[in-house]
């Protein structure tokens, strides 16, 4: 028996701190699908390759090998063997990873590997398209929401902390310019699946939104 949270939504939302606690505190694989869009993203940055070139993104994809591990609790992200979970956290990939994962050829590759990870075992897996397109039958499913001056907010302190200089400007214009092309793309859009629980975090403390989703999570097991 296997048992499936899928948490999707913008940028900023707080879905990967959301995400980690739960999995900890509920014993679920964490499992980070955007990490493995930046993955790609990184590759063909690395490779100079721009998302036009089609040909070429298919070889990428073709020789690709995305590992997400968890060690010393901190979520790690392998590309090709190498450890690139600070990489594909820099705001060039976060200027051009989602016009990456709107292409089809993409998207095909990661969907059925994605639910391979997923499959048979207990996860919570976060993303935009997991309780639309790769677990429409997860057992529990969230939108986490946000308003975008608060996810920009979020976002530039997550930058600060980090060291990386980007104005709250570019933050927010980098912010606006992604949640378009996500929920303007052809394949798999952001939207709310309509069975899915809304859940707005702009007034909310992590703590708050991850006892809410923990809740929901246990009336969901005990059935
Ligand atoms: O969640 P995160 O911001 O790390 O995701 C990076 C990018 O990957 C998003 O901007 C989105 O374009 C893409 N993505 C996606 N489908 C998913 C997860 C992420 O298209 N399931």
């Amino acid at each position: 028996m296997s048992f499936v949270v899928a948490i999707d939504g913008p940028a900023g939302t707080g879905k990967g701190t959301i995400t980690k606690i739960l999995a900890e505190r509920e014993n679920l694989l964490n499992i980070d699908t955007g990490a493995m869009y930046r993955c790609v993203a990184l590759e063909c940055l690395n490779k100079n390759i721009s998302s036009k070139e089609e040909d070429k993104i298919k070889e990428v994809l073709e020789n690709i090998d995305i590992k997400l591990e968890i060690i010393d609790g901190n979520k790690k992200v392998f590309l090709n063997g190498k450890d690139v979970s600070s990489e594909i956290r820099t705001p060039e990939v976060d200027d051009v990873v989602a016009v990456f994962a709107a292409l089809k050829c993409v998207r095909d590759k990661m969907t059925p590997i994605q639910r391979k990870i997923g499959e048979g075992k207990d996860v919570i897996m976060e993303g935009r398209d997991i309780g639309t397109v790769v677990f429409p039958d997860a057992d529990v499913k969230i939108y986490l929401d946000c308003s975008l001056e608060e996810r920009a907010k979020r976002r530039y302190d997550q930058n600060k902390e980090k060291g990386i200089d980007e104005s709250y400007e570019e933050v927010l214009a980098s912010i606006i310019e992604r949640h378009k092309l996500e929920t303007e793309r052809e394949i798999a859009p952001l939207v709310k699946a309509d069975d899915a629980t809304l859940v707005d975090t702009t007034n909310m403390t992590i703590e708050e939104v991850v006892n809410y989703i923990e809740k929901i999570i246990n009336k969901k097991r005990m059935k």
